[in-house]
C-alpha cells in the first residue's frame, strides 16, 4: 500500500499524525507522508486513519 495526502483537501486537523506518527507528520499547515510505502504492520492503522480523516484527504494507491 502506498499513500499520499491531498494537500488541497487536508485541513491539518492532526488526526492522522496523532494516530499513525510513523507514517504521517504535520507540516506547516497540513499533514505530510513520511513513509509513502506503508510497512505491512502499519497498514491496518493507515486504513483506519483513511476512514477517520474528516475530509477524505488520505489517498491509498
Ligand atoms: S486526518 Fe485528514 S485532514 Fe486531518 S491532518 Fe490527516 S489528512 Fe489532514
Amino acid at each position: 500500500m502506498t499513500v499520499r495526502i491531498d494537500g488541497e483537501a487536508c485541513t491539518g486537523c492532526g488526526l492522522c499524525t496523532d494516530s499513525v506518527p510513523d507514517v504521517f507528520k504535520m507540516g506547516d499547515d497540513i499533514a505530510e507522508v513520511i513513509k509513502s510505502d506503508v510497512p505491512a504492520n502499519l497498514e491496518d492503522d493507515v486504513r483506519e486513519a483513511i476512514d477517520n480523516c474528516p475530509v477524505e484527504a488520505i489517498i491509498a494507491e
